[in-house]
């Protein structure tokens, strides 16, 4: 029987419910189990593709080109699994094939509702993803909080299978905010027992209580939940603040967390093998020579924008035993005068050119790169981040001075960046980019070759533009060389200017494939330039 492990989330959101479903997901993977996560978002878009990163953060990329919510990185990162776009449900998702089905006239004449065609729906893509995934536990985390209107079908449809899958073989895990005082430091329950409280009015009892919590639960606090939480103490579980989230599955590890739920499961316990898991966090822990990484974006304010991006240089960094320092640099604020470059950029070693959409904070990257390259700073471009290197080569070494991107100026004179041929006469904007992973043919000899060490590579991708290939010849005259290529549709994906320490842009976002223990190649080799540069 397959075991199905809901998460909830309680008084606030964003309190690292994602972290936790994938740090419990990872003790069960390390006990020898096959598992796998659904995130489940109560919002009406699809998927996440059309959403402002200021909103839910960084859209994450699935192999196969799925838009999704970030959580589905940190399950990718923590259980190193691909996902597929299946394991993220939104509400829009659900109401649109229920609809489509209505009116191919499935329900033979059934007035549609919420209960039962809409929770069916749910259920039916919770099993899909089981099915395909053949996992021995699904891990399902219900976004939002509950109390939510949007997120009340979801929590019905869990609440159907426990009835359905049987008792031993559906378990509910709350995740929820215990704040404490700032004066006297005392833990505060009652929101906690507020929001199981809601959870038991729809139906669901918690089997365990995580608590987010600044310190360790006191026995007193932990006991007041347990009481009023209907559980047994040992099955409220503290998850304090530590370094990094990947201490997370350690912290709950210590508690007995995997005991207690496989024991509600009725599963055999085995010892979690989780040492290389541990080795890794003492590498990051220990790794303390700084380096000084400037990431220039627009969406610099929200962090999460490009939590990707942040914790691949966090694995190459433990893997080269350095200790990353991130300067935030506003590009808006690079083109509006309000920062200087040459003062911003003083002491920096290595430089990213951060992804994005649109003209806003654009000339700011442009100012920023020329620096970059004049001074020979380590520079990787992402994305945007690579289309604007293009940009920067082709106006101040070629001489193209209108040289832009179509999207940012749709008259250019050089458009050196434009919209890919396989976009042309494309208007609807949800999961329409060119998008998922994709192969890379690298050319020998040239840096990034050095820093992957093979012919061909995979990198998942998300952008509607690209390299113009009329200008390569210009391009690659001026020292902009083509160091990796897609042969099947002769897209761009991998350039770097000769005679610079590193300088390389991609179309791709190789973040979205690095993990703990298998670091991105061109992330670790960009770093290691940065640490001999300076
Ligand atoms: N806006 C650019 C494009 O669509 C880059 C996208 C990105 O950085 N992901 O090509």
């Amino acid at each position: 029987m397959v075991k199905y492990v809901f998460i909830t989330g309680g008084v606030l959101s964003s309190v690292g419910k994602g972290v936790t479903t994938a740090s419990v997901a990872l003790l069960f993977q390390s006990m020898g189990y096959s598992v796998t996560i659904i995130k489940i978002d109560p919002y009406i878009n699809v998927d996440a593709g059309t959403m402002n990163p200021y909103a839910h953060g960084e859209v994450f990329v699935t192999e196969d080109g799925g838009e999704t919510d970030l959580d589905i990185g940190h399950y990718e990162r923590f259980l190193n699994k691909n996902l597929s776009k299946k394991n993220n449900i939104t509400t829009g998702q659900i109401y649109y094939s229920v609809i489509m089905k209505e009116r191919k006239g499935e329900f033979l004449g059934a007035t549609v509702q919420i209960i039962p065609h809409i929770t069916n729906e749910i259920k039916s893509r919770i099993k899909e993803v089981v099915e395909e995934d053949k996992v021995d536990i699904v891990f399902i985390e219900i976004g939002g909080t509950v109390g939510d209107i949007e997120g009340l079908p979801f929590l019905e449809a869990a609440r159907q299978m426990r009835l359905e899958e049987g008792f031993s073989n559906t378990a509910f895990i709350h995740v929820a905010l215990v704040p404490s005082l700032r004066v006297t430091g005392e833990q505060k329950t009652k929101p906690v027992q507020h929001s199981v409280q809601e959870l038991r009015r729809i139906g669901i009892q918690p089997d365990i209580i995580v608590a987010r919590c600044e310190k360790p639960l006191t026995p007193e606090a932990r006991a007041k939940i347990a009481l009023f939480s209907n559980i047994p103490p040992e099955a409220v579980i503290s998850n304090y603040d530590v370094n990094n989230i990947y201490e997370v599955p350690l912290i709950l590890y210590e508690q007995g967390i995997h005991l207690i739920l496989a024991d509600r499961l009725k599963l055999p316990v085995h010892n979690p093998k989780i040492d290389h898991w541990i080795d890794f966090v003492e590498r990051l822990n220990r790794s303390s020579q700084p380096l000084k990484i400037a990431m220039i974006g627009k969406y610099t304010r929200l962090r999460d924008s490009y939590i990707s991006i942040v914790e691949a240089i966090k694995h190459s960094s433990a893997y080269l035993g350095v200790k990353p320092i991130f300067k935030w640099i506003e590009s808006t604020d690079i083109e509006d005068g309000k920062i200087k470059i040459d003062d911003e950029l003083n002491g920096i070693q290595g430089a990213l050119i951060l992804p994005g959409f649109g003209k806003r904070g654009s000339e700011g990257k442009v100012i920023a790169l020329k620096y970059l390259r004049e001074h020979n700073i380590p520079t990787l471009g992402i994305c945007f981040g690579f289309e604007l290197i293009v940009i920067e080569v082709a106006r101040n070494i070629v001489g193209l001075k209108e040289a832009n991107s179509s999207e940012l100026d749709s008259d250019t004179q050089h458009p050196v960046i434009d919209l890919l041929p396989s976009q042309q006469g494309v208007n609807i904007m949800g999961g329409t980019m060119r998008l998922g992973s994709r192969p890379i043919k690298l050319i020998k000899g040239t840096v990034v070759y050095s820093a992957y060490g093979v012919e061909y590579v995979m990198e998942r991708h998300r952008h509607r533009y690209g390299v113009n290939n009329k200008y390569l010849d210009l391009l690659e005259a001026a020292g902009l060389i083509t160091s990796g290529i897609n042969v099947e549709d002769s897209v761009v994906e991998y350039m770097e200017l000769k005679q610079h320490r590193f300088y390389v842009g991609t179309q791709a976002h190789p973040e979205f494939k690095s993990r703990p223990l298998q670091p991105s190649p061109i992330y670790t080799y960009f770093l290691k330039c940065a640490l001999n540069s300076s």
